[in-house]
C-alpha cells in the first residue's frame, strides 16, 4: 500500500532519476521528450513514487488514463488472471469472449438506443483512423472535417486531423488528403463574445462546408466533445447540436472523438451527453484499458457493417490483457461512480480555481467539465494575450514540490488538470496548495 500522501525526500531530480535521465540520453531517440525527468518505480491511486522515494500527486493520470487510479485492484487481479490462462491468440485467427464482452459493454456504456457495433484497437489514434475508414466505406464520400485546435493523433491520417504543427506535424509531411478544417466554437476567444459563439461558428462552419467541399463530398465530421491537448475547449452550448442537426440532414457521419474526455472523465460516462446529442461513431482509448493499451470505436451497427468483411483489423487488438482490463475498468467505474466522483472532483477544483483566479488576473478562464479542468493563462492586461512562459514556469513550480500537472492549447497557455476519479480530496485540496504557491513564485 502507498500512503496517499505527497512526500518529497530529496531534491528533484534525485541521484536516481538523474542517472536515468543519463542513461536515457544516450538510448532513447531525443524526439520523445517533454515531461518532468522523474523516473517512476511504483504507482498506487493518485501517487506516483519516483525511483528515489519521492512521492507526487499525479494531475495528469497518464494523459487521462488512469481514471480508475493507479494499479486498481479489479485491474491488477483481472489482468493477472488473464495472463496465466492466456496472453494472445489474435481474435481473427482464434478468438475469445472478452473481446466480445468488451463489444457489449460498449454497446450498453455509450449513448445511443439503437443496436450497436464496435472493433477493438490498440491506441487512440487508430481509433480515429478507423472512424474515417468506415464513415468513408458507409457513405461512399472522401473528405472529413475537423477543427481548430483538435488533436486527433500523430499516424498520417490523424496528423492530418490535428491542428497544432509545433510539435506534432514539424518535418513530417506531406498529410493525408480530404482533410479539411473549419473553425471551433471557442467560447473565450470568440471575437464577438461568448454569447454569440455557436450560432456565429456554426454559420460559418455550414457555409466552409458548403462553398470549399459540398456536402455530398463529406463523410464525416469528426470533433472532439471537450477538445484536450487544444487547450480543454468546451464547444459553445447549442454548437454541438447544429452539428448533429447539420449531419443529419446531409447524410453526414457524426463521429464523437472521446478519447481523453470519455470513461467518466466529465461526470458523465461520455463528454458529449452533456450536449443532449447522440453521435453516429465514437472513438474511445485512454481510460479504457485502466491503463493497458486498447481502443474502440463504437457505432450504429449498419455503419460498423459497411467495410468489407476483413476491412478492419489488427494483430493485437483487443488484446486478451486489454480486454481484461478494460473490463475490469469499467465495472470499476460503475460500482464506485466515478461519474459521481468526477462531478465532486469539478466542485472542488472550480472552488479553489476560482479562488486563484480572483487573486492573479493571469488566469483568463477557468473551464472544463468534471476531473477535466483547465485554466488559461493570459496577460494581466484585458488583452487575452496567451502567456506560455507563466504557463511553463507554474507547471515547473508545481513539479518542483512534487504535484504532476500538464500543460496544453494550442498557444501553449493552458494548465490541465485530469486527477485520477479515485483521488482523495485532501491530496486534491494540497495539490491546489501547491498550485497556488507556484504561481505565486512564477509571478514574483
Ligand atoms: C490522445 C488522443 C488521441 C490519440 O490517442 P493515442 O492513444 O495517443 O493514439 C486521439 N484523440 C484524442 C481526443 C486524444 O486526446
Amino acid at each position: 500500500m502507498i500512503e496517499q500522501k505527497r512526500i518529497l525526500r530529496t531534491s528533484l531530480p534525485g541521484t536516481g532519476s538523474a542517472a536515468l535521465a543519463e542513461r536515457r540520453k544516450a538510448t532513447v531517440s531525443a524526439a520523445v521528450s517533454g515531461g518532468n525527468d522523474l523516473y517512476i518505480t511504483a504507482a498506487e491511486g493518485a501517487i506516483l513514487v519516483d525511483v528515489d522515494g519521492n512521492q507526487h500527486i499525479d494531475l495528469g493520470s497518464g494523459i487521462g488514463v488512469a481514471s480508475v487510479g493507479h494499479s486498481a485492484p479489479r485491474v491488477v487481479e483481472a489482468v493477472t488472471k488473464q495472463a496465466t490462462s492466456f496472453g494472445h491468440t489474435c481474435f481473427m485467427v482464434s478468438p475469445y469472449d472478452g473481446y466480445i464482452e468488451l463489444c457489449e459493454q460498449l454497446a450498453k456504456r455509450t449513448p445511443g438506443d439503437f443496436a450497436k457495433k464496435s472493433a477493438l484497437f490498440n491506441a487512440g489514434a487508430e481509433a480515429v483512423e478507423n472512424a474515417v475508414k468506415v464513415a468513408r466505406a458507409y457513405t461512399g464520400r472522401p473528405a472529413v472535417i475537423v477543427f481548430d485546435h483538435a488533436y486527433h493523433g500523430r499516424t498520417n491520417l490523424t496528423m492530418a486531423m490535428t491542428a497544432k504543427v509545433q510539435p506534432y506535424k514539424d518535418g513530417f509531411g506531406p498529410f493525408a488528403p480530404e482533410i479539411y478544417r473549419l473553425p471551433m466554437a471557442y467560447p473565450y476567444r470568440w471575437p464577438t463574445g461568448a454569447e454569440n459563439c455557436a450560432e456565429e461558428a456554426f454559420a460559418e462552419f455550414a457555409s466552409k462546408a458548403h462553398i470549399q467541399i459540398g456536402e455530398d463530398h463529406i463523410a464525416a465530421v469528426v470533433i472532439e466533445p471537450i477538445q484536450g491537448e487544444g487547450g480543454f475547449i468546451v464547444p459553445a452550448p447549442g454548437f454541438m447540436k447544429l452539428l448533429r442537426e447539420w449531419c443529419t440532414t446531409h447524410g453526414i457521419v457524426l463521429v464523437a472523438d472521446e478519447v481523453q474526455a470519455g470513461f467518466c472523465r466529465t461526470g458523465k460516462w461520455f463528454a458529449i451527453e452533456h450536449e443532449d446529442v447522440v453521435p453516429d461513431l465514437i472513438t474511445t482509448a485512454k481510460a479504457l484499458g485502466g491503463g493497458l493499451p486498447i481502443a474502440a470505436l463504437t457505432g450504429r451497427a449498419d455503419i460498423m457493417d459497411a467495410p468489407v468483411p476483413g476491412g478492419l483489423g489488427g494483430t493485437f487488438g483487443g488484446n486478451p490483457l486489454s480486454c481484461a482490463a478494460a473490463l475490469a475498468a469499467i465495472e470499476t467505474m460503475e460500482s464506485e461512480d466515478l461519474a459521481g466522483r468526477a462531478v465532486q472532483i469539478e466542485e472542488l477544483l472550480y472552488r479553489r480555481l476560482n479562488a486563484m483566479a480572483e487573486k492573479y488576473p493571469q488566469i483568463g478562464e477557468v473551464r472544463g467539465r468534471g476531473a477535466m479542468i483547465a485554466i488559461e493563462l493570459v496577460a494581466p492586461d484585458g488583452s487575452k494575450t496567451p502567456d506560455a512562459a507563466l504557463t511553463k514556469a507554474v507547471v515547473a513550480g508545481c513539479g518542483r514540490r512534487g504535484v504532476l500537472m500538464l500543460s496544453c492549447g494550442s498557444y501553449g497557455n493552458v494548465i490541465r488538470m485530469l486527477p485520477p476519479l479515485v483521488i482523495d480530496f485532501a491530496l486534491l485540496e494540497d495539490a491546489m496548495d501547491v498550485l497556488d504557491e507556484a504561481f505565486a513564485e512564477a509571478i514574483g
